[in-house]
């Protein structure tokens, strides 16, 4: 069976302890590789490489950081089918998003901040009439972590280990234990792209083991990570007495707001997809929809028309909108919400069954679900359910729809859909979100800052935010 190695100093190898964890094909259910589960000691082996690449890379011109990172970017694009099957197979998602998103966007990654890092410059401060030129050095920090979750297994571990080596940083990186197949991929592309080894070193494990011997080492000096907002407490309450700098993606629980004056085909369509894009497993996904009472039951009769068509089944095949959820664990937690609604007074409009699939029948299948509930405070309506579930209420006044997207512990997006310009303005400032899409939805121009506010994270991605993040400004001040 095929292991998953870990890929220290450019090259793979086995994890000390030779203890490896089953990789499971979701769509299946059937265990079809063999993942290294790291520890303190591997985490150690990959710094120390990283440790010694960084003097070299860390003194490598733009130019050639630049030519190495669109080469990587290129050979993703070259091997946009291997890597897309690998995606789908690793997370039962299906195929043909693989192949439109994941994979493009992990390539677009690469390109962006190879391209980026030829515009990150330093400021300059004079102080006029003091005889005194201050400039900022923006110096890369040396060896730094980056930990990734499951929903969009390479698009996100790229999305941070690219401007980490742009800006002449080495890395410890670790995918999620639950998709680490195009990881693991990625350390050939690397090597054949002519990245220096030691710059980028990937470690395969489980969070507790290999994630926090990540961030516990002393001298990993930051850590971005993305994941559950209970992770990243964890993770802050770790790093945060050493003083390590922190960029902490989190869950989301989205609101859609969405007022009668708006395109309503288009908003339909765009709901459907934002609601169950990847099973609902995207972070940005507006689990909550809200819609003005006066065009509330249309909606609802026309929305769940449409998640009725949604074909769910084999990952494969070019039909399928929606393929499995990721995880056996995953499945029952999404159930149990699901079964939390009915308790908590909400109505099944559609969906709630798990789905048997012919010829794949113990796949991680769901129904795509949409309940109405009457209490935005009730659970299912507070908590990041992270899978193929939505809920609807209807709304009468702006206040109204503004107290209850607001009202909860997370702010990572929102999405409007309305006609009106003074409303966009007006809700746009109000929303407590990191990110507020207006009439589309997962609409992203890489310079644009990336985060959440409140449960969501702290801290920002994208554009020169991540550049930022993974160097240190430090201020040299000269008097003449
Ligand atoms: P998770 O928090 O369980 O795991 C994320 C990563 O952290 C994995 O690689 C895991 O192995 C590692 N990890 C776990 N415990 C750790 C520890 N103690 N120390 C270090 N690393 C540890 O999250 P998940 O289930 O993989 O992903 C789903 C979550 O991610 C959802 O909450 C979702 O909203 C969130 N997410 C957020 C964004 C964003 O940009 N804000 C994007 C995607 C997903």
């Amino acid at each position: 069976m095929q292991k998953i190695l870990n890929f220290i100093d450019g090259a793979y190898c086995e994890p000390e302890k030779n203890i490896w964890l089953d990789n499971y094909n979701p769509s299946n259910g059937e265990v079809y590789s063999k993942i290294a589960r790291s520890g303190k000691t591997d985490v150690a082996k990959a710094y120390e490489a990283a440790r010694s690449a960084f003097p070299i890379w860390s003194n490598t011109t733009i130019e050639d950081r630049s030519r190495i990172l669109l080469k990587i970017a290129t050979l993703i694009e070259k091997n946009l089918i291997p890597l897309a099957e690998a995606e789908s197979r690793d997370n039962g998602k299906p195929l043909s998003l693989a192949m439109t998103v994941d994979i493009p966007r992990a390539s677009s990654n690469f390109r962006f901040f190879a391209n980026a890092i030829t515009q990150f410059a330093s400021e300059a401060h004079e102080s006029i009439g003091l005889n005194t030129m201050n400039f900022t050095l923006r110096q890369p920090i040396g060896v730094v972590g980056c930990i990734s979750p499951w929903n969009l297994p390479l698009y996100l571990f790229t999305w941070k280990i690219a401007p980490a080596i742009a800006a002449g940083n080495t890395v410890v990186a670790k995918p999620s234990e639950v998709t680490p197949m195009t990881a693991y991929l990625l350390g050939e592309i690397c090597n054949e792209a002519g990245l220096p080894k030691g710059v980028l070193n990937i470690i395969h494990g489980t969070g507790p083991e290999a994630g926090q011997a990540i961030v516990e080492h002393k001298h990993i000096k930051a850590i971005s990570f993305t994941g559950g907002t209970k992770t990243g407490e964890h993770i802050a309450r770790t790093a945060a007495p050493m003083f390590k700098k922190l960029s902490l993606e989190l869950g989301g629980k989205n609101p859609n707001l969405i007022f009668a004056d708006c395109d309503y085909d288009k908003m339909l369509a765009v709901t459907v997809r934002s609601s169950f894009a990847n099973q609902g497993q995207i972070c940005l996904c507006g689990s909550r929809i809200f819609v003005e009472d006066s065009i509330y039951e249309i909606f609802k009769s026309d929305f769940v028309e449409k998640v009725k068509a949604l074909k769910v089944g084999d990952p494969f095949k070019t039909e399928t909108a929606m393929g499995a959820l990721v995880s056996k664990t995953h499945l029952e937690k999404v159930q149990s919400y699901i079964a939390l609604a009915q308790k908590e007074g909400g109505k099944i409009l559609f969906g709630g069954k798990q789905l048997k699939i012919d010829g794949l029948e113990k796949g991680y299948y769901l129904e795509p679900t949409v309940i109405e509930v009457f209490d935005d405070q009730c659970r299912v309506n507070q908590e990041e359910i992270f899978g193929p579930v939505v809920t609807l209420m209807p709304f009468s006044s702006e206040a109204e729809v503004m107290r209850m997207a607001n009202g909860v512990p997370y702010g990572l997006s929102a999405t409007l859909w309305t006609s009106d310009i003074n409303r966009t303005m007006r809700l746009s400032k109000q929303l407590e979100a990191g990110i507020v899409w207006v009439n589309t939805w997962l609409n992203r121009d890489l310079r644009t800052p990336f985060g959440g506010v409140k449960n969501s994270g702290v801290g920002r991605e994208g554009g020169f935010e991540a550049l930022r993040f993974f160097t240190e400004a430090k201020n040299v001040c000269i008097k003449y």
